[in-house]
């Protein structure tokens, strides 16, 4: 079942994310060479709970972090460590979901550790672009699989290849609802989108395979190859104005190239 928000509950959410947007923010700015991705989960804690908020996904079936913190050829779900160091020429996967006021907020970037290889910028350009040509979906009246072609094209168009292993979904109340929204597919299909509806598109972008493996820590999912992957995800709102991007933070740096 597709919950439909009412316009107060849609400002909820938008407060929800709105936390996780500068949250998420502040961490981009502390990533650098010799920091701990467990340092980074630290800070990430401190500031949701400061902000009023209650990190989404610490205890959510065992996860022991604020932030899903994915480097290189992790895809999605590294978990953080104190002993984890960012290098040069690192990429590094941010994911942060926040509870505040009963509704949750989801969002993830990934950013450059210093200078990288002008292949990996690429798909870090490419894998931003398709949350963006995802967005411009978020029609009333589309449909789910219009979302998931506009990713999957762009992203096949530019030689690199969409996990299939996991996708994107609604939110409100729970951090996960319906419905699924995957990466690929053929548009024209699917649940049709209405005013109210609010759906977290999060591409996760293969440098080479598309195949998906777990480590044995039972969480982190790398490229069964071991190249890169990204991930970049918005919670968006589905109006009769169009797209409302609620975890965009509107004077942010980082999340301005996604503003429409
Ligand atoms: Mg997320
Ligand atoms: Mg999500």
């Amino acid at each position: 079942m597709i919950v439909c928000k009412s316009p107060a509950e849609l400002e909820l959410m938008y407060h929800a994310n709105q936390v996780v947007a500068t949250v998420r923010d502040e961490v981009v700015a502390r990533v650098a060479p010799g920091v701990s991705t467990g340092e980074l989960d630290a800070y990430a804690e401190a500031r949701v709970r400061e902000l009023g908020g209650e990190p989404a996904f610490k205890g959510y079936r065992g996860f022991p972090g604020t932030l899903c913190v994915s480097l290189n050829e992790e895809i999605v779900h590294g978990i953080p460590s104190t002993k984890k160091r960012l290098a040069p020429g690192d990429i590094l996967g941010i994911d942060l979901g926040v509870r505040l006021e009963g509704y949750y907020g989801d969002s993830a970037i990934t950013v450059p550790v210093g200078a990288v290889e002008p292949e990996v910028d690429r798909l870090l350009r490419v894998t931003e672009a398709s949350l963006r040509a995802a967005i411009s979906q978020c029609l009333p009246g589309n449909r789910v699989g219009d979302i998931s072609a506009a990713v999957q094209r762009y992203v096949e168009e530019q030689g690199f290849s969409i996990v299939r292993d996991f996708v994107g979904h609604g939110i409100g109340k729970a951090l996960h609802e319906d419905p699924q929204v995957p990466n690929f597919g053929d548009p024209g299909v699917g649940p049709r989108l209405r005013p109210g509806m609010v759906l977290a598109i999060e591409p996760m972008v293969n440098m080479g395979a598309p195949g998906v493996e777990v480590l044995d820590d039972g969480w982190t999912a790398v490229s069964v190859d071991r190249r890169p992957s990204a991930h970049f995800e918005h919670s968006v709102a589905i109006t009769e104005e169009g797209p409302w991007v609620l975890s965009l933070a509107e004077q942010s740096v980082a999340a301005s190239t996604l503003g429409n």
